[in-house]
């Protein structure tokens, strides 16, 4: 039975989810009015100042659109410049996939919404401000058990909207957790393979133990911090990674 305050927390969600639709539609809007048509990376040295809710980024690389079972979620996202990352990141997050391409040869994943070229604000997002915060869509499977990428489009907010039930179902598509904790391990030991490391994990602490539950469990509670809490929005769709990356302080 829902209580006052569940009723509550869901008006607040919904009134959430909707701001951000607003912002996010604006957003991409304006920043069509201002694409240009570069999209050469710079070099392969990027640096990162300040913090990820207050920074910057120089020498920002993009995410590789697509990869052999990875994709991104939205080229038009890709054209309005809202996949770049520290150079660095971009090598753990494409050396995660390589690992998984070998490891989980049938499973297929997509990324999300990364940063902006220099860094800086980013709505809606809170964070994501210096190119060391990457979001990845869940990895899901279909009816037949077929590994498939999250439908991402302008309809469900490029996948954001998306909402899974506690049992991790979104229709007739069910969260991959087994691929999720093995993305999220690949993801640690890549970084720690270049002198880096994760922050934190943000996914929705209801779903937890679904991830606990697979094969990698143990190595999850081993590896991986997870924030304890609710984010200000649902975590369910996608994972947010932040990667610790050396930055400097912002001048
Ligand atoms: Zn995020």
């Amino acid at each position: 039975m829902a209580t006052r305050a569940s009723v509550a927390r869901r008006g607040f969600r919904v009134i959430v989810r909707a701001v951000c639709a607003v912002v996010l539609a604006a957003t991409l809007t304006a920043s069509a009015t201002t694409l240009t048509a570069s999209s050469t990376q710079g070099g392969q040295t990027s640096t990162c100042f300040g913090t990820v809710a207050n920074g910057r980024l120089e020498g920002g690389v993009r995410l590789p659109a697509s990869g052999s079972n990875y994709t991104s979620y939205s080229t038009l996202a890709i054209g309005l410049g809202r996949t770049w990352v520290h150079a660095e990141v971009r090598d753990i997050v494409v050396a995660a996939y390589a690992d998984l391409a070998s490891s989980m040869p049938d499973a297929v994943f997509a990324y999300g919404e990364t940063g902006a070229r220099e860094g800086g604000p980013f709505a809606p997002h809170r964070t994501h401000r210096n190119g060391t915060s990457v979001d990845f869509f869940v990895p899901v499977r279909d009816r037949d058990g077929v590994s498939v990428p999250l439908p991402t489009h302008a309809g469900n907010r490029w996948g954001y909207d998306i909402e899974f039930d506690a049992k991790g179902r979104f229709g007739e598509l069910a969260l991959d957790a087994e691929a999720l904790a093995a993305h999220l391990l690949a993801l640690r030991r890549a970084a720690k393979a270049r002198g880096a490391d994760l922050v934190q994990v943000i996914f929705d602490p209801p779903m937890l133990p679904l991830l606990y539950a697979t094969r990698h469990g143990a190595a999850l509670k081993r590896e991986i911090r997870f924030m304890p809490r609710a984010a200000w929005v649902r975590h369910d769709e996608h994972i947010h990674v932040d990667f610790a990356i050396r930055c400097r302080r912002t001048r």
